[in-house]
């Protein structure tokens, strides 16, 4: 799968968006779960990490967790 083509198998496409956004203090578990059962989560994930967003819930994984890994991976490029 190439550039962002494995937007057009995003499961997410067939729910409401403000899922994958929560209000400040709400639970991202709901579009984890939907992560989950998607086709495309390695390349969602790898995409989120690749053009650094910071928001929201991208290949199962939330803005915390997201955060944490791109830390990782910049100090494990700094190594
Ligand atoms: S992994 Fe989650 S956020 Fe990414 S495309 Fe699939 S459903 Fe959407």
């Amino acid at each position: 799968m190439t550039g962002e083509s494995w937007r057009e198998d995003a499961l997410c496409r067939q729910t409401d968006p403000a899922l994958y956004f929560p209000e400040a203090g709400g639970s991202p578990r709901d579009a984890k779960e939907v992560c989950e059962a998607c086709d495309v989560r390695r390349e969602c994930l790898a995409y989120a990490l690749d053009t650094g967003q910071q928001h929201g819930v991208w290949g199962g994984v939330d803005q915390r967790e997201l955060r944490r890994l791109q830390r990782a991976r910049r100090h494990a490029q700094a190594a």
